[in-house]
């Protein structure tokens, strides 16, 4: 599906003139921080839409159900992920190779995620998961559109609020938060294995494993036309059989 298609049905902005935002000061997106709210999504849309709100906001919050508001325009820089502590509480190596003087709101696109650290350190829900592996996806071609730079999908493009700000923001996503799953996500073009690409069967194993029957292995291959053995054979027969009678 084309992505700008998938953005009109997806993602609905609800930011209003109370939601703070400002100038990216010439600057341009380079990296994508990831966040947990610490709340419930209607929470989050209340807070970053009112006229109490002086301090925050961020582009786009993700909810448990999967769907997904806009706040702030890529192009605006948002107010996520600043160095109110400094940068000594930064571990981000593109942060900290920026330094001081630029603030890494000026550079990055926030994401929110619905969710409370104590209750999930980060985990998202199978809805959620697969709407933020689309939002990422879809900011980086926007970005590469817009700007013509592309952010190469990686631990040091893709970060935490926690590694601009280890000492006020320690849980921000947490520590389970899927950055690799995203991030294979998008280093193999939105295939859920690294393998299959232009594969005959593709669509039929994306379609298999968007079911929930097959799985592939621990190294993100599905081994397209290896041999099944007849443990995975079986295994797929139950995986079958489960399916059936849900
Ligand atoms: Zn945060």
């Amino acid at each position: 599906m084309d992505l700008q298609e998938w953005a009109k049905e997806n993602i609905e902005f609800v930011g209003n003139s109370n939601t703070n935002k400002s100038s990216r000061q010439g600057r341009i997106p380079e990296i994508i921080v990831d966040h947990i709210s610490e709340g419930t999504m209607s929470s989050m849309i209340s807070w970053f839409t009112s006229q109490d709100n002086k301090v925050s906001s961020a582009h786009f919050g993700v909810s448990k159900a999967g769907k997904i508001y806009q706040f702030v325009a890529i192009e605006d820089c948002a107010w996520a992920n600043g160095l109110t502590s400094g940068i000594e509480n930064a571990t981000a190596e593109l942060v900290l190779k920026k330094g001081k003087s630029e603030n890494p709101n000026w550079y990055s696109v926030s994401i929110e995620h619905e969710g409370v650290w104590a209750e999930t350190k980060g985990v998202l829900t199978p809805e959620q998961l697969k709407a933020t592996k689309m939002l990422h996806k879809y900011i980086i071609e926007y970005v590469k559109d817009k700007y013509g730079h592309k952010i190469e999908p990686s631990r040091e493009t893709i970060i935490g609020h926690s590694e601009i700000d280890k000492t006020q923001r320690p849980n921000c996503p947490g520590e389970l938060f899927p950055f690799r799953e995203i991030i294979d996500f998008l280093i193999n073009e939105g295939l859920p294995f690294k393998d299959i690409k232009g594969h005959w069967a593709q669509e039929l194993i994306v379609d298999a494993y968007e079911q929930g029957i097959i799985k592939g292995y621990q190294d993100g291959t599905f081994r397209p036309d290896a041999p099944l053995s007849r443990a995975e054979g079986t295994a797929l027969a139950m995986s079958i059989l489960k399916k059936l009678k849900e």
